[in-house]
């Protein structure tokens, strides 16, 4: 197995230095890129395992770039960890639904950054083997393709969205509590979870339009994925 390869787009010099040292310790090979623009030329070209990736970045920053890096068919699979300053722009960025696979508040520790990092690596190797395509009237969802169609129309997800919805249809008709749900698609525990999956669900639901009445709201137990129309 090759040490996986992790992009880091960070404008801060220490903490450039920083999260390159301890990446490198944790045994990453670790890949730099000091603004936006260098950081998704860099995923494009060198398909990253993991992009680090802060959100105040002179020029394109880093709200654009991860955009932009879950709009690319190379690129949209990457898991992204975003680097956020203040309280507020954590919010923003779980609010927003930008596509990040999680985020970091600055000042972090690199410990925990290396363990969050390591969560996500491990939940991306121990996926499944893509699947056929789950089917159901008006709504196919395409695990090899990351592709969503709602009558016969692509719909854009983030990768978050697109776990949360192929793990709740490939156990369509079963009750799916937000413990387990979170487990499943982000892999740990955050702190104040039930929001997460709310805000997560309440977006993919607006998304997925006419097929918004598959996902079920079960009070008190979690969601169900109606298998039947
Ligand atoms: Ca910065």
């Amino acid at each position: 197995m090759p040490r996986p390869r992790i992009l880091v787009v960070e404008d801060e010099e220490d903490i450039l230095e920083l999260v390159d040292y301890n990446l490198r310790q944790a045994g990453f090979r670790v890949l730099r890129a000091r603004d936006g623009l260098e950081g998704l030329r860099s995923a494009q070209r060198d398909h990253p395992d993991l992009i680090v990736l802060d959100l105040m970045l002179p020029g394109m920053d880093g709200k654009d770039v991860c955009r932009r890096i879950r709009q690319g068919e190379s690129t949209r699979h990457i898991p992204v960890v975003m680097l956020t300053a203040r309280a507020e722009e954590m919010d923003r960025v779980v609010g927003f639904e930008l596509g990040a696979d999680d985020y970091v508040t600055k000042p972090f520790s690199p410990r925990e950054l290396v363990l969050r990092i390591q969560a996500i690596l491990r939940r991306v190797a121990e996926e499944e083997p893509p699947d056929a395509p789950l089917c159901f009237p008006g709504l196919t969802v395409d695990p090899i393709r990351y592709r969503v169609e709602v009558g016969g129309k692509e719909v854009a997800l983030t990768a978050t969205e697109f776990r949360l919805l192929y793990c709740l249809a490939r156990n369509a008709g079963r009750v799916m509590s937000r413990e387990v749900l979170l487990d499943r698609v982000w892999g740990y525990h955050y702190e104040g979870y039930a929001r997460t999956v709310d805000t997560h669900i309440r977006r993919l639901r607006k998304k997925l339009g006419p097929a918004r009445e598959r996902i079920e709201t079960l009070r008190g137990l979690g969601y169900r994925f109606r298998d039947e129309p």
